[in-house]
């Protein structure tokens, strides 16, 4: 019961952030956006995670791979379009954050204001959470950007851990000297919502400044790629035909490195929930993403 009742405190607390980009100022953003709780111990329930995070089909062979590898000489394709890139993936959140409140809320300087270190995240209304979902999708895309030849860097090696903070999930993509990072996240906001959109920084005095144009142009190719591949409509609710800048982002703000956020959709509109619980759905998504990536990458 206490860990439930802990799961459900911290799942408000989460979904404040729900806009999953994250703010210290969750409830805020939450009312600000019309974002409602979840009920009370749904999400991230573990058993729903460690079911969602069965991976079939492709993407299996890419599980518990989070170390920078290239896969140069594997694949068999006969050409690598993405070889010599580095791409690093930021799977949102982590599937026993909720378990260490203290350790996640601890605050962090993201240079425009101080936020907690890292969020819980939302979760579909069944239980199938963000954190789970972000994992997935992540190992897929690496999978693929793999097999095109990138090198490829995950800033979580599991879905069973707590962190890292959203200033080392930055300082990983910037460490790397990523060509391109990309930060994956699903929304929680009210039901009637749907669509995805992409988070870009804004020029904020600060690290991020000179990868600012850059970023866009990431962001522009993701959110063509997204779209297309996916069929996922705009954003009905969040930024401009899916376009969205951020200056509270500490993912975003600290990156040296051209890095987006995309918030793949809302995980509380039953019919982008019920997709995104399907694997060959979220294969669509990571293939959207890599081609995204790729056409960013080979200007
Ligand atoms: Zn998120």
């Amino acid at each position: 019961m206490t860990g439930k009742a802990l799961a459900a405190t911290l799942v408000l607390c989460g979904l404040g952030v729900a806009a999953c980009g994250g703010t210290a100022a969750g409830a805020d953003l939450a009312r600000e956006r019309g974002l409602v709780p979840h009920a009370a111990g749904t999400a991230a329930a573990p058993a729903a995670d460690g079911a969602a995070e069965t991976l079939t089909g492709p993407a299996a062979g890419a599980a518990g791979d989070p170390t920078a590898t290239s896969a140069a000489g594997r694949g068999g394709e006969g050409h690598e379009p993405l070889s010599g890139k580095i791409v690093v993936i930021d799977p949102g959140h982590n599937g026993q954050n909720y378990r260490h409140p203290a350790e996640i809320n601890k605050k962090v300087n993201v240079l425009t204001q101080w936020k907690a270190c890292d969020t819980t995240g939302t979760a579909t209304d069944n239980g199938y959470s963000e954190a789970a979902f972000t994992w997935d999708v992540s190992q897929r895309l690496a999978k693929i950007l793999k097999s095109r030849g990138a090198t490829v860097k995950l800033t979580r090696d599991s879905n069973s851990g707590v962190g890292p903070c959203i200033t080392q999930r930055a300082a990983i993509g910037n460490r790397a000297k990523a060509d391109a990072a990309i930060s994956i996240h699903a929304d929680g906001a009210n039901a009637a919502d749907h669509g995805f959109h992409v988070i870009m920084p804004e020029r904020i005095g600060g690290p991020v400044d000179p990868v600012v144009k850059a970023s866009s142009k990431l962001g522009l190719d993701v959110r063509n790629a997204f779209r297309r591949g996916t069929g996922l409509s705009y954003s009905t609710y969040i930024g401009k035909n899916a376009l969205d800048y951020r200056n509270d982002l500490g993912g975003l703000n600290l990156s040296t490195v051209p890095k987006i956020f995309i918030e793949s959709g809302n995980m509380r509109n039953p019919t982008e929930a019920a997709k995104f619980q399907q694997p060959a759905f979220r294969q669509k998504i990571a293939l959207s993403l890599a081609n995204g990536l790729q056409q960013y990458l080979q200007r």
